[in-house]
């Protein structure tokens, strides 16, 4: 088992990083004593301070701005803070906006993560954990799941960011034995997801009676995983996972955008009225389904939130979190952060 002890996590203000940061502050510390975790992150719009609120004071937990694709600041931290572990969430994740502008997908996404490896292989890190995506195996027919073999054929601008950042870790494995771990996960749900994604938007929309804007025909199939799940694969990769190796995740949970929107709307009460049929996103995967026999085998790792069940919990988290996500369409969550750290 690998301990580690400063930790650098990149991305940490967003959805999944900021589960993970909690999930270990909240339950891991007692296993992990030296542990201290420095959060580098550039606060785009996507990041959220606010959903760090409860820890920020904690001891063994660091608040850095800062841009993963800047160099000079990222030596800086390795340097000063002796990081020995890094495990990069960081990156511009929405495909909607990698279809506008794929430019800052390839600085964040790719360069963002070449500069993490060069300094992580200078000051001789001991594990790097990617964060990556099922999206990097391109889209599937009725039938089969992808592997860790599943060749790459990503089909969006932010699908190929992502591969291209699984591309340049995997050469370093292989040519400066460099000890990184790769995980793919399928689409995560659960609290703090920024409200531009399906879930948080509809969840939105629902309740102020706006229409739910449903891709195409609403029959593309994603796999859904709990966030929780999905950060007890990073931690359990990064302690007992193989350096070199790719782990995938996934939630077993296969469903049709349109079911899923039916079953939300039962939830929230509303009517299927609600449910806008719009222009399908050009290029838009037909269906993610994951095979994760090996993270069950070698992690001793399973998704272990039932699906409807963590669908009602997150369901009544936006519910009685409506402030976080009415500062956030507001944009008034940006002025959470100078007025957090006004005193300097
Ligand atoms: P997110 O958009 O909610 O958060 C991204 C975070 O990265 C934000 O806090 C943002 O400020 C920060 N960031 C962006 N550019 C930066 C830069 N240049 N320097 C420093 N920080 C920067 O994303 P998320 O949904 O939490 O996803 C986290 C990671 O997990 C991503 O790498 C994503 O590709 C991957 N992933 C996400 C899902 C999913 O369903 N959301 C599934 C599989 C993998």
């Amino acid at each position: 088992t690998y301990y580690p002890r400063n930790l650098l996590v990149t991305g940490g203000c967003g959805f999944i990083g900021s589960n993970f940061i909690r999930l270990l502050l909240e339950n891991h510390l007692e296993l992990l004593p030296e542990l201290h975790i420095f959060n580098l992150d550039k606060l785009t719009y996507a990041g959220n301070p606010e959903n760090l609120a409860e820890v920020e004071s904690h001891p063994r937990y660091h608040f850095i701005q800062g841009d993963i694709t800047d160099s000079t600041v990222v030596e800086q931290i390795f340097q000063e803070r002796q990081i020995d572990t890094v495990i990069n969430f960081a990156a511009e994740s929405h495909v909607d906006r990698s279809i506008l502008d794929s430019t800052p997908f390839v600085q964040t996404n790719i360069n963002g993560t070449q500069v993490l490896l060069d300094a992580s292989r200078r000051e001789n890190v001991e594990r790097f954990l990617q964060v990556s995506t099922d999206e990097v195996y391109g889209s599937l027919g009725d039938e089969g799941f992808f592997t860790e073999e599943t060749p790459l054929a990503p089909n969006s601008p932010y699908s190929a960011s992502k591969a291209a950042a699984d591309l340049l870790v995997r050469s370093y494995c292989h040519t400066f034995e460099f000890p990184a771990i790769i995980t793919r996960c399928s689409n995560n749900y659960g609290p703090y997801q920024f409200p531009e994604k399906l879930l948080p938007l509809f969840i939105a929309n629902a309740q102020e009676n706006e229409s739910l804007p449903v891709y195409g025909d609403g029959k593309n199939v994603r796999d859904w995983i709990h966030v929780s799940d999905h950060c007890r694969g990073i931690l359990a990769a990064l302690q007992s996972g193989k350096t070199g190796e790719i782990y995938n995740f996934g939630g077993c949970c296969e469903m049709q955008n349109i079911r899923l929107t039916e079953l939300l709307l039962e939830i929230l009460e509303k009517p299927k009225s609600l449910i806008k049929y719009v222009k399908d996103r050009p290029g838009h995967d037909r269906r993610y389904a994951i095979d994760c026999s090996k993270a069950e085998r070698d992690l001793d790792w399973k998704p272990e939130v039932d699906f409807e069940f963590g669908l009602r919990e997150t369901v009544a988290w936006y519910l009685s979190n409506k402030k976080w996500i009415d500062r956030i369409r507001s944009g008034e969550y940006r002025e959470y952060y100078q007025q957090q750290y006004r005193q300097d």
